[in-house]
């Protein structure tokens, strides 16, 4: 179990949150957008350029081969995190945009026709909404949503009623980046097996503060990016099932992605590499890996609980504020709070806001359709991380409340 004084600790690895901006200490409550990185995972992506850096897989040199083992063991880090199988079940990615474009091109080339179906649900992120009505253009092909409660709960009936012999491919997020609910994908996933339909699991909002084991939800595809659980930008993970992964096209052509090359054929590599055209970010996936490691060794399930009391405490205090509506609320959820203040506009709050101090995230979130859904312009969303504390949230409400008042 996390206490104040492990935070305090916490704290010190991240030297971004110690700086002041408009004369007031930083409050960073946009860990959803993306987290802060500890000073570790920095030093590592320093010590790659400046101890090893060589293009890796193709080299016969030291150096080649030093970054080749450092990044083939982030992939077994990556891997272990999950508790995938294998490491080459883990393709590697610029991230879960690249890795859901990736399956929707090659598993749509693969195994989707002209009136086929893709159901998702009301609650997605973009990325794994535009992905899927691209591949239903060029098959002619079409999405279903399953629709959710006024709690953001989702309607898990109507889910399996949707599913026929048509249905291609499920395609849920494992966590609401606006609402913070955890669905329930281990039974999403055993219905749609029942129907031996393959899903694919968006886990970006999810990895960074909940234990994923896709082995035991038995998702057939699970994508999150390093740059929510605190390591760099650029990279992040496809985990796939080899029995589809084996069966689906490459993504993009290149070098790596290759066994044999002439104008008349070219053969492809084996797994993961068939997926990996061009040169990775190595230096980037070793430093991912650094991240996962950190956040190892605090202990997911620490993680977990101190991040929700951190929730909890700042749901009780944000009752003080008037006409406060918060946007879901089904019990399962991580650290992401969003919310309406009468008819303020959520922009207004969060340029306010900011001068005090504090960075919120305003506006759609990437979430449109969902946002339709609850007939609302945008939210205010706080995003929770551990180094986050309750003084910061107590300093958080005494600012809404003097924004509050200024606004409504
Ligand atoms: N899916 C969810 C649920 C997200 O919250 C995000 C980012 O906010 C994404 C996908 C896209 O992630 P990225 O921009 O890192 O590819």
């Amino acid at each position: 179990m996390l206490h104040e004084k492990d935070i305090r600790k916490i704290r010190a690895d991240f030297p971004i949150l110690s700086q002041k901006i408009y004369d007031r200490e930083l409050i960073y409550f946009d860990n959803a957008a993306t987290t802060q990185k500890p000073e570790i995972v920095v030093k590592k992506i320093e010590n790659g350029y400046f101890r090893y850096n060589a293009n890796i897989h193709r080299g016969v040199h030291y150096l080649s081969q030093m970054a080749t083992d450092a990044h083939e063991d982030a992939r077994q880090t990556v891997a272990n995190f999950i508790k995938a199988d294998k490491k080459e079940d883990i393709i590697f990615t610029r991230g879960t945009t690249e890795a859901i474009n990736l399956v929707a091109f090659s598993f749509g080339e693969a195994f989707c026709w002209a009136g086929d179906e893709i159901v998702l649900s009301v609650m997605e992120h973009h990325s794994n909404i535009v992905p899927w009505q691209m591949l239903c253009k060029r098959k002619a092909m079409k999405l279903r949503v399953i629709p959710i409660d006024e709690n953001g709960k989702l309607y898990l009936d109507e889910y399996e009623a949707m599913l026929n012999e048509r249905t291609k491919l499920i395609a849920i997020t494992h966590v609401s980046n606006v609402l913070g609910t955890i669905n329930p994908v281990e039974q999403i996933i055993e219905i749609a097996h029942r129907h031996d339909i393959p899903v694919l699991v968006d886990g970006a909002q999810a990895v960074p503060h909940i234990a994923v084991d896709v082995k035991k939800l038995d998702a057939d595809f699970y994508v999150f990016s390093g740059h929510k659980v605190y390591g760099p930008t650029g990279v992040g993970v496809l985990y796939g099932k080899e029995k589809w992964l084996e069966r689906m096209p490459p993504y993009q052509g290149g070098g790596e992605m290759i066994a044999t090359v002439s104008f008349e054929k070219t053969t492809y590599n084996e797994l993961p590499f068939k997926f990996e055209a061009g040169t990775p970010d190595y230096i980037g996936s070793v430093a991912f890996a650094e991240a996962l490691e950190y956040v190892e060794k605090i202990g997911i399930k620490s993680i977990a609980d101190y991040e929700n009391r951190l929730t909890e405490y700042a749901l009780e205090r944000l009752k003080i504020i008037r006409n406060i509506r918060i946007i879901g609320n089904t019990g399962q959820r991580t650290s992401v709070l969003s919310f309406m203040i009468g008819d303020i506009h959520p922009y207004d709050i969060g340029i306010l806001l900011d001068k005090l101090g504090i960075a919120v995230r305003t506006g759609h979130h990437c979430a449109q359709p969902l946002m339709d859904y609850f007939n609302i312009p945008g939210t205010v969303r706080t995003s929770f991380a551990f180094y986050n504390t309750k003084e910061e949230i107590d300093t958080f409400v005494a600012a809404l409340q003097k924004v509050v008042d200024m606004l409504l």
